[in-house]
């Protein structure tokens, strides 16, 4: 097939209509939940009612104890690490490789993250975390990038042997495990985004789980005020005296956008299932061409979430650059393919080149080495949905065959002399 054929050449475009996997699933349940939801409550604020049921259900999953719903991921984020107590003067082992939001919020608190780069296949790598150990690092942050579980059991002991807090950022991980364990229980506490781009999507919001009581205890002090601290919180700690006023911050979710994603938990497990298969197809579909691998490691020690399926383009294997795929993809109509762009190395932002904070003066840096494999991977990666429908005639099955359809029409049309 001539290259004039492709859309980007001036051909025939494939779809009229813009090709995205749409999400989350708007269904019928979470239309009725929602409604019923806002003639009930809109505002809780202590736990019970779908607060309750959320983390209770979320917590029951995870075989955790303690569930904390905030008003994000980030919050969730900040929360965790106030509760473990880290402040001035530590450091944070973080993953180059991730959403900022993983390492922000400990400027908030005056600690510094210091930023590790991460193996071929975008996973923290525990080697670089004991590089990075010094005598103020306190905890460890991970991410499970694009739902593919880190090497837990190494940094699950890295961590206990140096005596460091483990907090597991599952944002993108939802339903993901590790030697049949859910993600975010190897450690500490583990934090969930329910953004509505997430898995599980409350539109905004995020969780917080651990199976320690203080470490509930003082998350709950930093965002919840009141009465739920009042009901919570244990009677007989000395921080029961700050229930009325907490400690600085509202984080509470919003109880329509809890009710919504409350409708998705059931399906988790089902989905996290049919998206090894679509992947599994995907990967079939595109990493067939020359140049072309996805970004993780087949291990049968995991279950990858899938949050999306990530590939990388040697573009001297492939015959074609990275930005000629893809933009000759989305002339075809389909724009669901895409580089992420957003998820880039944290060391290329400014505040982690020139860290500041409203508590203290940083003399420190958080870039002491080089980030070699986040680099290769932000240069060469490209994303694409993974559907959670897989029956013939379903939404994601022909998803899927529209993809496929795009994708041989695009690698012929690129690599074809004239
Ligand atoms: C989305 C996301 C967050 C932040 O969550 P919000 O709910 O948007 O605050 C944090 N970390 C990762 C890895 C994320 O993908």
């Amino acid at each position: 097939m001539p290259k004039h054929n492709l859309a980007i050449y001036g051909g025939k475009k494939l779809f009229k209509k813009d090709m995205v996997y749409d999400w989350p699933l708007i269904t019928p349940a979470a239309e009725k939940i929602v409604v019923k939801q806002m003639h009930s409550s809109l505002s809780i604020y202590n736990k019970s009612g779908i607060i309750a049921e959320f983390e209770d259900m979320f917590a029951a999953i995870h075989e955790r104890k303690y569930g904390l719903l905030t008003s994000s991921g980030t919050a969730a984020l900040h929360s965790a690490f106030y509760a473990l107590g880290i402040g001035p003067n530590d450091e944070v082992i973080c993953p180059d490789y991730t959403f900022f939001a993983t390492a922000m919020p400990l400027f908030q608190l005056g600690a510094l993250p210091v930023l590790a780069d991460c193996d071929r296949h975008g996973s923290l790598e525990p080697s670089e975390i004991e590089k990075l150990i010094t005598k103020k690092t306190k905890a460890v942050a991970v991410t499970h990038m694009w739902g593919h579980p880190c090497d837990m059991s190494k940094i699950a002991a890295i961590c206990k042997k140096n005596n460091l807090f483990l907090v597991e950022d599952c944002s993108h991980a939802h339903g993901a495990r590790y030697n049949n364990k859910s993600v975010g229980t190897f450690g500490d506490i583990g934090i969930w985004s329910l953004q509505g781009q997430k898995i599980i999507a409350a539109g905004e919001g995020g969780i917080l789980l651990t199976n320690n009581r203080e470490l509930y205890d003082k998350a709950q002090l930093l965002g919840h005020f009141n009465k739920r601290a009042i009901q919570e919180l244990d009677k007989a700690a000395s921080y029961f005296q700050y229930a009325v006023t907490g400690t600085g911050l509202k984080y509470r979710s919003h109880p329509l956008g809890i009710a919504f994603a409350f409708t998705q938990l059931p399906h988790l497990k089902e989905w996290i299932k049919i998206k090894q298969i679509n992947a599994k197809r995907i990967e079939n579909i595109i990493c067939s061409c020359p140049g072309i691998t996805p970004l993780y490691p087949h291990s049968t020690k995991i279950i990858n979430s899938y949050y999306a399926f990530v590939f990388l383009i040697d573009e001297d294997m492939a015959g074609f650059s990275r930005e000629d795929l893809v933009k000759a993809v989305n002339a075809e109509g389909f724009l669901d393919l895409d580089i992420p762009k957003s998820t880039a190395p944290l060391h290329g932002f400014t505040i982690f080149q020139k860290p500041i904070s409203p508590v203290v003066k940083y003399k420190d840096a958080c870039i002491r080495k080089q980030f070699p494999n986040a680099d290769f991977i932000y240069e060469h990666a490209v994303k694409v949905s993974v559907p959670v429908e897989s029956k013939k005639g379903s939404r994601g099955d022909k998803f899927i065959n529209d993809l496929e359809t795009v994708w041989n029409k695009v690698i012929d049309g690129l690599n074809s002399k004239n």
